[in-house]
């Protein structure tokens, strides 16, 4: 398996591979629902990418930043055991150059739901995914639905920009008590991580938005929202320092 530092690196690597290629963007700190991706990747493609950046222009709350978590060795044994062929993991001058003097916007969707709790959020995810497939070139490139906002909005923006790659929907996965896989999840405090199942529970069950929200608060959480909207039932929410979201299709 071969790990790539800087564009350029990759962009050698990449030329001398034939076949097609799938690709799957994280930022580390994997558990078993980025694997599900990986094995996609790997089962419907010759060959098989992964990047790790935790991308800074995406991070609205520099706390969330500091404190994402990093697991290099595992992510790197896990993506061994699923057949990656590569991982880039650029730093981000390498990545950014203009010092993000260049970004990509959209400008209807993204100012909903998360959009409007986390200024700027989907400028830095498009701008940095629109970076990683100039760089990557992938044939197919492996979203999950538990980010269902930001699968739809880089769905359109490769439609927008004629982008000559699949975008492939993958349903969240989740723990047996219903809590969708999350990076995050590592920072909840035993009696938090006993309590966010809940967000779930709450989404599923209520007979309207309103009412999951109440559930939610008097279980403690801080909620950011909780909509209907698209036929799907969207939440975000807060324990402690820890935000958690979620979405079902109703
Ligand atoms: P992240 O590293 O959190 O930015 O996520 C990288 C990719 O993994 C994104 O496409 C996420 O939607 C996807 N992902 C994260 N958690 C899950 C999950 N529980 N189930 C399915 N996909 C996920």
């Amino acid at each position: 398996m071969n790990v790539l530092r800087t564009v350029a690196e990759f962009k050698a690597w990449r030329s001398s591979v034939k076949g097609s290629v799938g690709f799957v963007p994280t930022m580390g700190a994997l558990h078993r629902g980025h694997e599900e991706l990986l094995q996609r990747a790997r089962a419907a493609n010759d060959v098989c990418v992964l990047s790790i950046f935790v991308n800074p222009t995406q991070f609205n709350d520099p706390k969330d930043f500091e404190k994402y978590p990093i697991t290099w060795d595992a992510d790197v044994a896990m993506a061994k055991r699923n057949g990656v062929d590569a991982i880039f993991a650029p730093v981000k001058v390498d990545l950014y150059p203009d010092d993000y003097k260049y970004r990509l916007m959209e400008a209807d969707f993204s100012a909903l739901l998360d959009g409007a709790h986390r200024p700027g959020h989907f400028d830095g995810v498009l701008t940095v995914v629109m970076k990683l497939f100039q760089t990557v070139k992938p044939t197919r490139a492996y979203f999950g639905e538990k980010d269902f906002q930001q699968l739809r909005l880089i769905d359109g923006m490769v439609r927008a920009f004629f982008l000559d790659l699949e975008i492939v929907p993958v349903p969240t996965v989740r723990e047996d008590d219903g809590l969708a896989m999350s990076s995050r999840n590592v920072r909840l405090s035993p009696e938090q991580r006993a309590i966010a199942p809940e967000i779930h529970k709450a989404i599923t069950s209520a007979g309207s938005a309103a009412d999951a929200r109440t559930t939610l608060e008097k279980k403690g959480f801080k909620v950011d929202y909780v909509e209907d909207l698209q036929g799907r039932r969207f939440v975000a929410a807060f324990l402690g320092e820890v935000r958690l979201i979620d979405n079902v299709a109703l």
